[in-house]
């Protein structure tokens, strides 16, 4: 027999009008790239979203249609996360790091027909420019508009502010992010508004991310990083205050705006807050941040002394979480268990440098060798998982299958173990693939760069521990008999080809490169080989 429920789907729309309607006055604060501050208010947000899916359709968006974003993080980014789903379109956000070469292929490879950006970021469009086909170039801009283009404010202003979507079906497809994680194309994960819906609710848990509408919430975190950890989604579902830092990202402005806004709730990427934190070394007490509850870290592990730093020095509470883009992201977040909390603090400090526990709806598995790996903190397996905001395929790329097993986990490649409590600790990566800065870059892609220079017989490059980017890549190099590259050469060899934050820190020239039985490069034994390497001040 079935429940006598009303089918009502989980869709944008509610969140977006929920906001408007109860949360009018409810503040969004942005800085722009000239560093002053501008504010607006959910009914202003509402009113504008409205206005901008109106303006979508006028230029012939049609449903399912992909609408890229090369933008950082303001009011105006929030508008058109929800206008574009609301209008029948897939949000596609665009990360201005990556080379010219991935952006090309990702605008091509999600047909996206609309792209909005970010006056500042014209000259990284400009590098592409030329190798896509979009019908409309729209401008965050601030000034004049490049001639082709259209001016955002001009677009919008002449349309009503009433948008009616129409049934929309909670399945139908919202938001599109593209991961570079692994070796080969980057990969399309297709997010639908149940998901985003269902992902909201869930990291909004007290135990969760644990978001209330009296929240002021600084995401640090890009929101073309997996949708700023869907935190717009969220904190508009509970109608918090939002604050954006734009292009703005040195510790001091951010410090400033965390305090000036009296921001509750902050989240970045561990180099962020290890920049962070060394500035508030220097200046104790220079910040009031007094309303700051906690501060949440993912995307790389967080280092336990700078959990320890944060909490002993200036008495900031640090919120380890772990996810994926394929996972809308979150996954696992690290909050002691009440029976623990009169553990030593030492113990407490260990359990927080783990990633925690799954949230609701998140199934975790770590697989070994021999089957599932023992919670005992010390078998390891790879990671698995699904549930309902988790991806069960990549956009148009059948060939990526093997990510998913027959019985319908997702493989994270994440190498883990899983203590008595459930506690999952991620010790190592299956996937060949180096994480700078919260950044990806491909072992993969730069040996092969490598392996196309004239004096290069084998390349195998490593990801280094590095105090302050979690992860550098180092090259090791073996030259062609009777050949000669300088570190220099071949860092000249490869530029045209990266985006700078891509290219090897250092250059290791070796004899032979040590391999595994099937031939391929023994990585684990380079790592080894170079455990005690030191990075050039
Ligand atoms: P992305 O899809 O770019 O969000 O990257 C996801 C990957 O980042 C995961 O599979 C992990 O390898 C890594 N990652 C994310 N969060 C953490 C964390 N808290 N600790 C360690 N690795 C992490």
């Amino acid at each position: 027999m079935n429940g006598l429920m009303m089918d009502y789907p989980l869709t944008l729309a509610h969140v977006l009008d929920r906001a408007g309607r109860y949360f009018p006055k409810q503040e969004i604060v942005s800085r722009r790239p000239d560093r002053s501050i501008h504010r607006t208010t959910y009914g202003e947000f509402h009113r504008r979203a409205g206005k901008l899916a109106n303006a979508l359709r006028r230029l012939g968006l049609a449903s399912g249609d992909r609408v890229a974003t090369l933008a950082w993080n303001h009011s105006r980014h929030l508008e058109a996360y929800f206008a574009v789903p609301l209008a029948g379109g897939v949000l596609h956000t665009l990360n201005p790091r990556l080379s010219a070469q991935d952006l090309a292929y990702m605008v091509n490879d999600a047909d996206d027909k609309i792209i909005l950006v970010d006056d500042v970021l014209l000259p990284v469009l400009d590098k592409f420019r030329s190798e896509i086909r979009p019908r409309h170039v729209i401008v965050f801009g601030h000034g004049a508009t490049p001639a082709g283009a259209l001016d955002y404010e001009q677009l919008i202003e002449p349309q009503s502010a009433d948008f009616d979507p129409g049934p929309i079906d909670e399945e139908q497809a919202a938001g599109i992010c593209y991961t570079s994680g692994t070796t080969g194309r980057p990969k399309g994960v297709l997010y639908s508004h149940r998901a985003l819906v269902l992902h909201s609710l869930i990291s909004a848990l007290p135990d969760s991310i644990g978001l209330s509408q009296a929240d002021v919430v600084m995401p640090v975190v890009p929101m073309f990083h997996v949708n700023a950890w869907g935190l717009p989604f969220s904190c508009t579902m509970v109608g918090c205050k939002q604050v954006f830092p734009g292009p703005c990202l040195d510790p001091p402005s951010l410090l400033a705006l965390l305090a000036e806004e009296k921001v509750t709730c902050t989240a970045g990427v561990p180099t962020i807050w290890l920049g962070i934190l060394e500035t508030l070394d220097k200046n104790p007490g220079a910040y009031d941040l007094k309303a700051l509850k906690q501060m949440v870290v993912g995307g790389s592990a967080a280092p336990p002394a700078m959990i320890e730093g944060y909490e002993k020095r200036h008495g900031l509470h640090i919120l380890h979480a772990w996810g994926m883009t394929e996972m809308s992201p979150i996954g696992t977040i690290c909050r002691v268990k009440s029976q623990l909390r009169s553990a030593p603090a030492a113990e407490q400090l260990r359990l927080r440098a783990t990633q925690g526990l799954p949230v609701p709806f998140v199934e975790l598995r770590a697989v070994g060798e021999d089957g599932p790996a023992a919670w005992d903190g010390k078998s390891m397996g790879e990671l698995q998982v699904r549930g309902p905001c988790i991806a069960k395929s990549y956009f148009q790329n059948p060939a990526e299958e093997d990510k998913f097993t027959r019985d319908g986990w997702f493989r994270t490649g994440d190498i883990v173990t899983v203590d008595p409590e459930g506690y999952i600790r991620i010790t190592d990566r299956s996937k060949d693939v180096i994480k700078s800065g919260g950044e990806w870059i491909s072992s993969v892609d730069l040996e092969n760069a490598l392996m196309g220079h004239p004096a290069v017989k084998e390349a195998a490059v490593v990801a280094i521990k590095h105090p302050k980017w979690d992860e550098r890549p180092v090259a090791c190099v073996v030259l062609k008999e009777g050949q000669r590259a300088s570190e220099d050469e071949l860092r000249r060899f490869l530029q045209p080809l990266f985006a700078k934050y891509q290219l090897p820190d250092a250059y290791v020239f070796m004899e032979q490169l040590p391999r595994t039985a099937t031939g391929k490069f023994l990585k684990t034994a380079l790592r080894q080989q170079l455990k005690d390497f030191k990075f050039s001040a």
